[in-house]
């Protein structure tokens, strides 16, 4: 994978582009709030007028239509939700794109799947951050980047890299490096790992806190131990800084032994097919068709997610007698 710098940045890239940022949320804000930084003169924000339009004009920005927005730019940054963007996109963005210009996606998704039609004349980049909005714009203030992942998927300028490396300069991916994937991959990449890797974090930590409270094990102390007292996540950095098996190998025969044999009985349960049908299902296209039904219909799936509240509550409330004692520092890094 090529790999990207500060370095591969070139200085002049964004000259005499106007940057439009649709969508002011989660990652919107932080990425125009970096903009701004880096001193783009000539930057809108689109959006509907509603709260996070109000947002914006508090922050200082000029906040026109999504249409309008996107009419007065050359660089267009779409940040709006993965499964909204087909629709917005069709209706108030590509009618009102200039010819020459450029839209990047922060998501594979729509382009992997065949959900926006792009015009001819129009440069496609995508750049994926690897980090939640609001910890690339703390990082952003200490000086500090994100990953990301980069594509141009079509390059009708010829100066497609050169825009794509002075946007990502600009919002500080490149920082900490970049990665060359193509949008295909990257959702393909994202969409996996949440549903395996999160589904079985998330489904563990549940099962687990159940389990141990019907054998007797006091809840906030099953709190304390999965997550609050942050071990896990040092067991996370461990990974990052020394590597899986290196790190694995520090942490004790009695955690490599259970481990090891727990692994071999999920291996046995099947759990290596079930992923795998999890990635045959995203690679050709079913999860993406049922994630926009799932839309269409208005989201009924949150229902089942708000039902399972009341029964998630006695680990909230774990959460609650622990962290009335802890001392909370926030590590983004
Ligand atoms: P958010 O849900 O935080 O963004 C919401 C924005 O989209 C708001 O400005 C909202 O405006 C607007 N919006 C929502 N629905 C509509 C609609 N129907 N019509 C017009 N505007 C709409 O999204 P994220 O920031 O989480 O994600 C944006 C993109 O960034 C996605 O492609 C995502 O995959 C990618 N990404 C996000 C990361 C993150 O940290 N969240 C990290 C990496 C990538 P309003 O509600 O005012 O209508």
């Amino acid at each position: 994978m090529r790999f990207f710098t500060q370095k591969d940045c070139p200085a002049d890239a964004l000259e005499r582009e106007r940057i439009a940022v649709l969508g002011y949320g989660n990652l919107g804000r932080s990425l125009a709030l970096n903009l701004r930084d880096a001193g783009i003169p000539d930057l809108v924000i689109g959006n509907v007028a509603d709260t996070y339009a109000d947002q914006a004009k508090a922050d200082g920005f000029r906040v026109l239509s999504i249409a309008e927005a996107t009419h007065a730019a050359d660089v267009v940054l779409v940040l709006l939700p993965d499964e909204v963007i087909p629709e917005v996109y069709a209706k108030d963005v590509a009618p009102h794109l200039a010819a020459g210009s450029v839209v990047v996606f922060a998501s594979g998704y729509c382009l992997a799947y065949d959900l926006i039609a792009p015009p001819d004349g129009i440069d496609i980049l995508m750049l994926a951050p690897r980090m939640g909005g609001s910890v690339i714009r703390e990082r952003h203030q200490q000086g500090d980047g994100f990953h990301a992942f980069l594509s141009v998927e079509k390059d009708a300028s010829g100066k497609a890299w050169r825009r794509l490396l002075g946007v990502a300069g600009a919002v500080g991916a490149l920082r900490r490096g970049a990665f060359e994937l193509d949008a295909r991959s990257e959702a393909q990449l994202d969409l996996f790992i949440e549903q395996t890797l999160g589904a079985i974090v998330g489904f563990s930590i549940m099962t687990a806190f159940s389990i141990g409270v019907e054998g007797g094990l006091p809840p906030a102390a099953l709190a304390l131990e999965m997550y609050l007292s942050g071990e896990m996540e040092t067991v996370w950095r461990g990974f990052r800084e020394q590597g899986l098996e290196r790190s694995a190998a520090t942490h004790g025969m009695t955690a490599q032994f259970g481990g090891l044999m727990r692994t071999m009985q999920l291996f046995q349960a099947g759990l290596y097919d079930q992923f795998r049908q999890t990635f045959e299902e995203i690679r050709n296209g079913q999860f993406a068709t049922q994630f926009q039904a799932e839309r269409e219909a208005g989201y009924p799936s949150l229902a089942q997610v708000e039902a399972m509240g009341p029964q998630l509550a006695p680990l909230t409330e774990a959460e609650d007698e622990i962290r009335k004692h802890l001392t909370t520092r926030s590590s983004g890094t």
